[in-house]
């Protein structure tokens, strides 16, 4: 536990003496679906997230590039929780797991928070990697969060708002109307995909001083090939239908440098370019949480190169049977970092906890059924990959669509997706294109802060003395002004010239 932070103990019964506690770390896929998994089960559920939503990652890109709201892909964990009654959500970032005394430990704010469990299942994801140049985040926002992507809709939008002011003032503009997107996978595929088509279809009839046609959209990735995971047909295929909407794909190429008006790509055959463009936006590598080192470090559990922990075939840890790792964060027999695996696990998990309370025998080890793959390139075309089957195209796109309509957490969610979807794919509207001033900075203000947002807010000990102190101020001064307005009027002195 943290020292000179104010700390809650929570669900003080020990083992035995009250329902089997399930701490689940996480409200992403591993976490929702798991603790979902568990609304039968004779135990007590506590979910403990840094968010207060379940995001759907897969649409990300849709409310950077204005399509979607951040509300449609974010819903509330506490509301998809609100029925399930064993199951409590505390908001929290988990900062130290203690495997022996069983507890967690979490903070909000500078308030800790200690929770202990007879079962642990973790999904914490992965964060966004910069393979050791994490000072070109400054620069290159990921594609992580809800924070990330209306960071990057301010950023895209921004520039065409920019490069009009500049062609104003006759500036060469190119540099705001250059975006690169770094990382060839399904994400980045999806993103240069939509700034293509907002350059070349959305936006062309709102600005007087450019042409939004003119911008450049640039998908840059070391690898020789895009969607490397979807194999060398599908990729060639997604690569000329990006050329088509005027992406140009550059393969071969390592990012070597970011700054804030530009970067250099170091290309195969040892030369390096330096590309002007204001808008960079990184979708390349994703590291394994933080939290597997604390547990590797505890248990000798291996980490590999991305900091994702190696598990025993059934999902748990070495020598802690009680602990369930899944999703993104973990290393097992290849499993890629999708939906699914995490999905999949958190359920496989939630049942073996549930069966032990039952006194079943355990199941066999974790089996991943792949459902298949796919990605969107633009409106209407999408990659697909179902077992040896490879669909592309329209049919693609439909399979697309409805796969992550059933997916969308709410009813009330897929409604106003589909609307959106309409307004964007049939139209040529975007819905969202809404872009504050603090979504593009104050990631980096809050950079500047020695301790993030815990400078912004009091300590909790000062809080309750100065907020008594307020109080009373606040009282007397509200008591002055009402004997004011009183006599005010008794006087019948309103309204006469002072
Ligand atoms: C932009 C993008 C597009 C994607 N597209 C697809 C796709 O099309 N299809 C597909 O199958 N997969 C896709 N994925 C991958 C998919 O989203 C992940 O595989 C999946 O989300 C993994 O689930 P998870 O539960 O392991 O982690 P996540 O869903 O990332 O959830 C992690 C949770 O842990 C919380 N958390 C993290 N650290 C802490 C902490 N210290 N304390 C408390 N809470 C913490 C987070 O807030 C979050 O709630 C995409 C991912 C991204 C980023």
């Amino acid at each position: 536990m943290t020292k000179g932070t104010d700390t809650a103990v929570q669900g003080v019964t020990e083992e035995g003496a009250g329902k089997h506690r399930v701490v689940v770390i996480g409200s992403g896929f591993g976490g929702l679906f798991g603790a979902k998994a568990l609304r039968r089960s004779a135990v007590d559920v506590t979910m403990i997230a840094k968010t207060t939503h379940h995001l759907f990652q897969p649409l990300l890109y849709q409310v950077a590039t204005g399509i979607l709201s951040e509300g449609e892909i974010a819903p509330p964990t506490r509301e998809i929780l609100s029925r399930q009654k064993n199951a409590q959500v505390l908001l929290g970032e988990v900062t130290d797991i203690d495997l022996e005394r069983r507890l967690v430990v979490s903070q909000v704010l500078g308030r800790e928070t200690v929770t202990p469990y007879d079962s642990l299942l973790v999904a914490a994801g992965a964060t966004q990697s910069y393979f050791g140049n994490d000072h070109f985040a400054e620069f290159a926002p990921g594609m992580k969060t809800i924070d990330d992507a209306l960071e990057l809709r301010g950023r895209i939008f921004g520039a065409f708002e920019m490069a009009e002011l500049g062609a104003l003032r006759g500036e060469d503009v190119d540099h705001l109307l250059t975006f690169v997107v770094v990382g060839a996978g399904p994400t980045g595929v999806e993103m240069a995909g939509q700034i293509a088509e907002l350059a070349h279809r959305t936006l062309t009839r709102d600005f007087r001083a450019i042409s939004s046609r003119q911008a450049r959209v640039i998908l840059a990735d070391a690898a020789p090939q895009v969607l490397p995971p979807f194999g060398k047909k599908l990729g060639q295929k997604t690569k000329k239908e990006l050329e088509k909407l005027g992406v140009e794909v550059m393969l071969g190429a390592m990012v070597t440098d970011v700054d804030e008006r530009g970067l250099v790509v170091k290309h195969k055959d040892g030369s390096e370019e330096r590309i002007d463009a204001v808008t960079k936006i990184w979708a390349a590598g994703v590291a394994g949480s933080p939290l597997a080192r604390t547990l590797s470090e505890q248990t000798g559990a291996p980490l590999d190169r991305a900091g994702r922990i190696g598990v025993n075939p059934d999902l748990t840890l070495p020598g802690h049977p009680e602990v369930f790792v899944v999703g993104d964060m973990i290393a097992l027999d290849n499993l890629p970092g999708v939906a699914q695996v995490a999905i999949q696990g958190a359920k496989y998990a939630a049942k073996e906890i549930d069966g032990r309370l039952k006194g079943k025998p355990a199941q066999k080890p974790f089996k991943y059924f792949d459902k298949g793959s796919m990605a969107t390139i633009s409106r209407f075309r999408a990659v697909a990959m179902v077992g040896r089957i490879r669909i592309t195209g329209f049919v693609a796109w439909l399979m697309w669509l409805a796969v992550h309509l059933v997916y969308i957490t709410g009813f009330k969610n897929r409604v106003t997706a589909v609307l959106h979807w309409l307004v964007s794919f049939l139209g040529r509207g975007r819905a969202e294109r809404t872009a504050t001033e603090q979504q593009i900075f104050g990631r980096s203000a809050l950079a500047r802060l020695e301790r993030g947002v815990q400078d912004l807010v009091s300590d909790p000990g000062e809080y309750a003395d100065k907020r008594l102190a307020d109080e009373q101020a606040r009282r007397l001064a509200l008591e002055e002004q009402a004997l004011e307005e009183v006599r005010l009027t008794d006087a019948g002195e309103r309204g006469v010239r002072v």
